[in-house]
């Protein structure tokens, strides 16, 4: 290709590149036929999932889509005609990526907390690429920010902060929890030499992301206290107190306590009211990890236990867990703005129109507040939804959640499981003691008995060294005919085992 050099041939160069990269803009007839098959995909997707399995071991999935390399140029498509290739691919999608593994978007997936896909927030989703409004400077994009603010504002009033507190929505509770993190860390004015001698509060069942999150700020050498739990893993204050006095004595310097509204584990709730107390006397920050449970403000029952999170100075919450949303949407609430901001702001020399907008006005952009620039708008997701079916189908589905969860501890005691105290949330452990042989080996094999039968996904877990099962009831297309249908399947799969000894007794040792 001889390399053009004057305007025209410049020009008739770029013509040819238009010409060759057409296939990326299709026209509103390619529209319809690109979208017709993607949307059937879709309902059928739905429409069977009653039927489908939630849980399908598989070993190589990727097998065949690494088969598949990208070709240099798709077929063209015929104008009226479905596109070539879309069912073969959307076929691919469905043995490759829907079908192995776990089927989060499924009501028998109650095996760990985030679970979601409301409808309408795909839609939100679908409007939030196809305008690709950006939602990072309110320069650029005023309505999407403020459009994410407006959601936050939301959350922010829901946990009790005041009107002028910050946010961000961020893709999910780990990042969330790092942000709060970086803010804590900037509003203590901490710097790599004092992080040896910073002391941070937390209990064992604190999600580990937490850790994750000071290792990646730099803080992987500041002091973590595992501090005492009560006998529903909930953080002791006494023992917090106790700790933070001696750590003074000792010349450290008390820096955040992380509490947790929601373990992942047991769905505790630490006492935030008696953290708060401690943490104000002693001037610590305090951040609640509520990516569970915090959304449990909605409902006026579990108010009481959440008492004291209005106290604290920052919290997540993932609206891809509570509120039911696709994955890819975590948010955290900072009470000072100023804090937020401080640890997050910047300045370049080619963002300088949108530094001039913003002069004068509280900082609300989220790339002025979180590590992100271009992002994708994930207002929307969660605004379409709340606009369009208001707040009380939400809490709703979480107090189903909440009932549906006693309901299931109920019964599984009367099945004659073993089970832990009446759930603060939605999370309930239990185990199978057998008649003779060890109960953790029996346990381990009556979940490896679940996941291969795939009607029904439970996870299990350890609390005091003892294996247990959990089941996690979070997902808004989970109903009591779903926990009946668990109930019946472990009933049936414990018979089994009991009746079969040989099954899991070799297993022991
Ligand atoms: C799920 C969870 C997280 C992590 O959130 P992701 O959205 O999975 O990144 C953090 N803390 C708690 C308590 C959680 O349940």
């Amino acid at each position: 290709m001889n390399t053009p050099k004057t305007a025209e041939e410049l020009a008739e160069e770029a013509r040819r590149q238009e010409r060759e990269a057409r296939p990326l803009e299709p026209d509103a007839e390619r529209r319809v036929a690109l979208r017709r098959p993607v949307l059937e995909y879709a309902e059928e997707f739905l429409e069977r999932l009653p039927r489908t399995p939630v849980y399908r071991s598989a070993k190589e999935p990727a097998a065949e889509l690494r088969a598949h390399p990208f070709p240099e140029e798709g077929p063209l498509p015929r104008p009226g005609a479905d596109p070539p290739r879309l069912h073969e691919l959307l076929d691919l999608f469905d043995r490759s990526v829907a079908e192995p593994g776990l089927n989060p978007a499924h009501g028998g997936h109650v095996g760990y907390i985030p679970g979601g896909g409301i409808y309408t927030a795909v839609l939100g989703d679908y409007l939030a690429a196809v305008t690709n409004e950006y939602a990072g400077v309110r320069f650029a994009g005023p309505g999407a920010v403020e459009m994410e603010n407006h959601v936050i504002s939301w959350m922010a009033e829901m946990v009790g902060y005041p009107g002028d507190a910050a946010g961000n929505l961020a893709s999910g509770g780990s990042i969330a929890n790092l942000i709060a993190v970086v803010t804590a860390r900037e509003a203590a004015g901490l710097r790599a030499p004092d992080y040896p001698r910073a002391a941070v509060y937390l209990t064992d069942q604190v999600h580990h992301c937490v850790d994750k999150a000071l290792r990646i700020a730099g803080m992987g050498e500041c002091v973590i206290h595992r501090v005492a739990m009560d006998s529903r893993r909930r953080m002791d204050p006494e023992a917090l107190a106790r700790q933070v006095a001696a750590d003074r004595q000792r010349g450290l310097v008390p820096w955040m306590v992380v509490a947790s509204a929601g373990t992942t584990d047991v769905g505790a709730i630490d006492p935030l009211d008696r953290l708060a107390d401690v943490a104000e006397a002693a001037d610590l920050w305090l951040h609640v990890d509520g990516a569970y449970g915090a959304f449990f403000m909605l409902c006026e029952e579990v108010r009481p236990k959440l008492a004291g999170i209005e106290r604290s100075d920052s919290v997540v919450m993932d609206p891809h867990k509570g509120l039911f949303l696709p994955y890819g949407l975590g948010a955290v609430v900072v009470k000072d703005r100023e804090a937020m901001h401080r640890a997050h702001h910047y300045r370049a020399a080619y963002m300088q129109d949108a530094h001039a907008e913003a002069a004068g006005r509280p900082v609300d952009s989220p790339a002025e507040l979180s590590p992100e620039l271009t992002k994708h708008f994930r207002g929307l997701r969660l605004w379409l939804p709340l606009m369009l079916h208001g707040v009380a189908p939400f809490r709703a589905a979480l107090r189903e959640k909440l009932l549906l969860t006693r309901y299931f501890q109920r019964r599984v005691a009367e099945l004659g499981f073993e089970t832990g105290p009446e759930p603060e949330l939605s999370v309930a452990t239990y185990r199978w003691v057998p008649e003779e042989g060890d109960p953790d080996a029996f346990n381990q094999a009556l979940v490896e008995a679940l996941h291969a039968d795939g009607r029904i996904f439970v996870s299990s877990t350890r609390l005091d060294g003892k294996f247990v099962l959990r089941l996690a009831v979070l997902s808004f297309r989970t109903h009591l005919e779903t926990i009946d249908r668990a109930l019946g399947i472990l009933e049936e799969k414990v018979a089994a085992l009991e009746g079969h000894p040989g099954r899991w007794r070799e297993a022991e040792s």
